[in-house]
């Protein structure tokens, strides 16, 4: 496979865009190789700058449930675009989306859209500080909720791929407002959330953590956490940045029955355009500016191109068995992988949740950071290396998950199997 076209972009990147890329992960560095450019897309497919196809496991970190270039997608922000990009002035589009939203997610019942997941929880979290007047927000190691200074303490692969602890730059007078402790423990969850010298506004959590890996939460980590919120007058906020609109229409929250004060959404619900949304209660979200003292605001939010794109999305994603449709077949790809890998002899443990997996090399359990990080890190990138080299694109960190799409047919995903199966026994040759 040659990819020498996409050598020199990226060396042409480098020289004006830091490390090549708007977002580090994209480097590829931690699986030792260089990116490939991607200049289109269909359905499951990339293609390359070089003209090479990959079946793509990556979907845009999320976005691609319905597969790339759905045609009612492409339809429906071709025809917003032709009635003009942007107006800073309220749109009849952002009332419809955020009606689906409400409908969708029973705990939201206002929403306000932003541009990015990390605007959103970013907001989120001001909102609950401005609701409760305290400071302190607990979060839990591993997850990562984009890129703002106080989440930047133990956040997850782009930052542990990178080996950077938390992140220069980020005021140390911020981060001591963020205490982060290990998901999936119930002991410390109870001793901190009861810890009366903490002023806790907020609690964010990923229902699932999709960024060490996909670890779920153990039976009873939500309820607890919900439980003991609820008594102590903490704001539970649910990242579903990943999860909303994946596991289910209803998001995490649906798929395991817990209702949390506010929710972050992104990915999913833009279609694949930039957007991002928080809501919640109406008694929390009236604090929003205009109506609250809580200031947000966005001068491309709302964009009705985005707007277009997300309704789209959501529409496609109310087709009748179209969750236990891709949550099985995913159920299916996750078993044959675990089969194949047992078979060759290479160890890995695999977690899923809906169309959400990560396969981490190890043989040991894979339920919070620490015991996500004995993963052979070192074998991911070979095994990653031999993938791409077969046109299987996967995610270039083994501590990040593979997303499955309705675009996966079944002969796309038997061919993943198959070389699959080469790859890891190509890691035990040597
Ligand atoms: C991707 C992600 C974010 C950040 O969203 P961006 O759109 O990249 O800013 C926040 N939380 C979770 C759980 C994510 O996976």
């Amino acid at each position: 496979m040659e990819t020498n076209i996409s050598k020199t972009l990226f060396e042409k990147a480098k020289k004006v865009i830091p490390g090549g890329v708007n977002s580090p992960v994209r480097a590829c560095r931690s699986v030792g190789c260089d990116p490939v450019f991607i200049t289109r897309a269909e359905q499951a497919t990339l293609e390359d700058a070089d003209g090479n196809q990959y079946l793509d496991f990556v979907g845009s970190w999320g976005p691609m449930i319905l597969g790339h270039s759905h045609p009612d997608i492409v339809a429906a922000v071709t025809k917003a675009a032709e009635s003009g990009t942007s107006f800073g002035a309220p749109t009849p589009l952002e009332i419809d989306l955020a009606e689906m939203v409400t409908e969708a997610v029973p705990s939201i019942e206002k929403v306000r859209f932003v541009n990015s997941g990390t605007e959103a929880t970013m907001s989120a979290v001001r909102l609950a500080r401005g609701y409760t007047g305290k400071n302190v927000v607990v979060k839990f190691d591993g997850c990562y909720h984009g890129h703002a200074d106080s989440f930047l303490v133990k956040a997850g692969s782009g930052v542990i791929t990178l080996g950077i602890p938390g992140s220069p730059g980020v005021p140390e007078d911020i981060v001591r407002n963020t205490v982060s402790i290990p998901y999936n423990s119930l002991e410390i969850l109870e001793k901190t959330l009861r810890d009366t010298a903490l002023d806790i506004a907020c609690v964010i959590v990923e229902p699932v953590a999709g960024n060490m890996g996909c670890v779920p939460p153990s039976p009873d980590f939500l309820s607890s956490l919900r439980k003991l919120t609820k008594e102590l007058g903490i704001v539970l906020i649910f990242d579903e940045v990943i999860t909303g609109f994946r596991l289910s229409y209803g998001g995490a929250q649906e798929f395991y029955n817990i209702t949390p004060d506010l929710t972050c959404l992104g990915k999913i619900i833009g279609g694949g355009l930039p957007v991002g949304a928080y809501g919640g209660k109406a008694e929390i979200m009236n604090n929003i500016a205009p109506d609250g003292p809580v200031y947000q605001a966005g001068t491309l939010s709302g964009n009705p191109l985005a707007m277009a794109a997300g309704l789209a999305a959501l529409k496609l994603l109310q087709a009748p068995g179209f969750y236990k449709e891709l949550n099985e077949k995913s159920a299916e790809f996750a078993d044959r992988l675990s089969g194949t890998a047992a078979q060759v002899g290479i160890p890995v443990t695999l977690n899923r949740v809906g169309s959400v997996m990560t396969g981490f090399f190890t043989d040991e359990k894979v339920y919070d950071f620490d015991s996500a990080m004995k993963a052979d890190a070192d074998r991911y990138g070979q095994h990653y290396r031999q993938m791409l080299s077969q046109g299987i694109y996967m995610a270039p960190s083994q501590f990040e998950v593979a997303f499955i799409s309705a675009a996966q047919r079944k002969e796309d995903l038997d061919r993943a199997i198959k070389m699959t199966e080469w790859s890891f026994k190509k890691l035990l040759e040597k």
